[in-house]
């Protein structure tokens, strides 16, 4: 049996698809991110049942597909309106349609998509289904995809009539059956066959990062050129497919740009490269008390929050360790209660405690700047505060994107997930590897569902590793400044001695 999401995967890569039916042990599990794609999926999909009320719901049950087909039928039959999840199958295929609603011209379909505009695998998914439920005999006038209107503000109760867009697809649909007939039979006799030969390729981040990447990407060392620094897609695979794939081989095939250049050099050599010109003058620009600043965020695809848009990103908690110049260092923090709207409470701790002189120093700031905008937008009546903090940022990045000290290690990323371990190896504390939850995505998603969590203990377990997750991202911060400081002083007298 092939299923809707078997089809795409099989449209993205035969050797995909292949693996998920034969191999399915080689799949990678989902991620932090990808759990909380699926949840906004799901809450998205319930959500836009309200547009069509009162239907019933073909109940999912994995051993029955026969009776979730057969339930379906006796609906239609009894002429019911509206069916959630209906289960249709023919010649080999399967697919569930989100809505199926009988409107003034006959049946229509909807597909309901957690994201903010049509895609083009939401395109070959519903011609899929269409091609499937015509063949059963069922006549369907309209097919539409309802995704979420990222121009929509809650404003008290939630509106889904405004929430939701609704894109008539059926042009686009009836255009694609020819195609979608062929690459059905494509797939059909791929399956029956071993497995196909397919090199790993830009589809494997096509419609979606591919779960099999452990597996076929295994050959590929974690100095490759595939970590060459602002290098396109396009021209990494170009390069590869020449059998180029190490960075002494680029040199042969590619003129690299200045830190190309520099991370083939550094990783030929095992040293650093040290520009003190770049460090000093990033070092001149701070000032005490110095504000090490960090903002956890969580998005909705539904705002469940007044004023709140979809997929805005919220703040929720903020780490900030203060330096003096006496040497002290402080530590204050911010962790909203889930249950209720973080932006106020978490506004107003945060001009308390960020100090009223001294640098504001973030790593990549625009992240931190663009959410203070946001809330002075939300919050006029903090406006004032907190645009007032934005000319005081500085970007701890800056040093390390401009090539003030380029590590080895850094393979490429400027990230402070690659830059602090390369500058701490084996240390423990700064170690985000020693943490339950270890990256922005999984604190964000873990947040934004921990509401609905009822045990208390889990509750306090999961607040206490979030407050610590963003604690390192401070710390790490202050210890990184701390580090430039030295290097400079090393160079300042190693030139002293030259
Ligand atoms: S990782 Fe790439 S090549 Fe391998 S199965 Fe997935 S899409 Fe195909």
């Amino acid at each position: 049996m092939l299923s809707k999401s078997q089809f795409i995967r099989g449209i993205k890569c035969h050797k995909s698809l292949w693996l998920y039916k034969n191999r399915a042990d080689l799949r990678d599990a989902p991620d932090a991110n990808q759990e909380a794609l699926f949840e906004s999926g799901y809450q998205t999909g319930d959500f836009a049942k309200s547009l069509f009320p009162n239907g019933i719901e073909i109940e999912f049950d994995s051993s029955n597909f026969q009776g979730m087909i057969e339930n379906t039928s006796k609906l239609i039959k009894e002429g019911i309106d509206t069916i959630y999840e209906a289960a249709f199958s023919k010649d080999g295929l399967f697919a569930m349609a989100d809505i199926l609603h009988r409107g003034e011209h006959g049946w229509e379909l909807y597909e309901v998509k957690a994201s903010t505009s049509v895609k083009e695998y939401h395109l070959l998914d519903a011609a899929f289904q269409y091609k499937l439920i015509k063949s059963t005999g069922l006549q369907i006038s309209k097919i539409a995809i309802i995704h979420i209107n990222n121009f929509y503000t809650r404003d008290g109760e939630l509106k889904p009539k405004e929430l939701f867009t609704i894109a008539d697809i059926t042009e686009d649909v009836l255009g694609l059956q020819d195609e979608i007939a062929l690459q059905i039979e494509m797939i059909g006799s791929m399956l029956l066959g071993d497995e196909p030969e397919v090199d790993i390729g830009e589809w494997c981040g096509k419609f979606y990062e591919c779960d099999f990447g452990s597996h076929c990407w295994n050959h590929i060392p974690t100095t490759s050129v595939f970590n060459l620094y602002k290098l396109g897609g396009p021209k990494k695979f170009e390069l590869y497919y020449k059998g180029v794939i190490s960075y002494e081989d680029v040199l042969k095939h590619h003129i690299p740009n200045r830190v190309q250049k520099i991370q083939i050099d550094t990783h030929q050599t095992k040293e650093p490269h040290v520009d003190s010109e770049v460090i000093e003058e990033f070092l001149r620009e701070i000032k005490y008390p110095i504000n090490f600043f960090d903002f956890e965020t969580m998005q909705d695809a539904i705002p469940r929050f007044q004023d709140q848009r979809p997929y805005q990103q919220i703040p929720f908690q903020y780490s900030l360790h203060i330096l003096h110049e006496d040497g002290r260092v402080e530590h204050r923090e911010f962790l909203a209660d889930e249950n209720s709207d973080p932006r106020t409470p978490l506004i107003e701790k945060m001009l308390e405690d960020i100090t009223t002189e001294g640098s504001i120093v973030a790593f990549n700031q625009s992240f931190e700047i663009g959410k203070i905008k946001d809330l002075a937008k939300t919050f006029p009546e903090f406006s004032d505060a907190l645009l007032n903090l934005i000319p005081r940022f500085i970007d701890l990045i800056v040093p390390f994107r401009g090539l003030g000290y380029y590590h080895p290690d850094f393979n490429g990323s400027f990230s402070i997930k690659s830059v602090l371990p390369a500058m701490f190896p084996n240390h423990q504390e700064l170690n985000y590897k020693n943490l339950v939850i270890q990256e922005g995505g999984a604190a964000s998603s873990i947040f934004a569902s921990l509401y609905l969590l009822k045990d208390k203990n889990q509750k306090e377990k999961i607040r206490t590793d979030l407050l610590a997750y963003c604690k390192l991202d401070t710390l790490a911060m202050v210890e990184l400044y701390k580090k430039l400081c030295e290097i400079k002083t090393e160079e300042m007298n190693n030139a002293r001695y030259v």
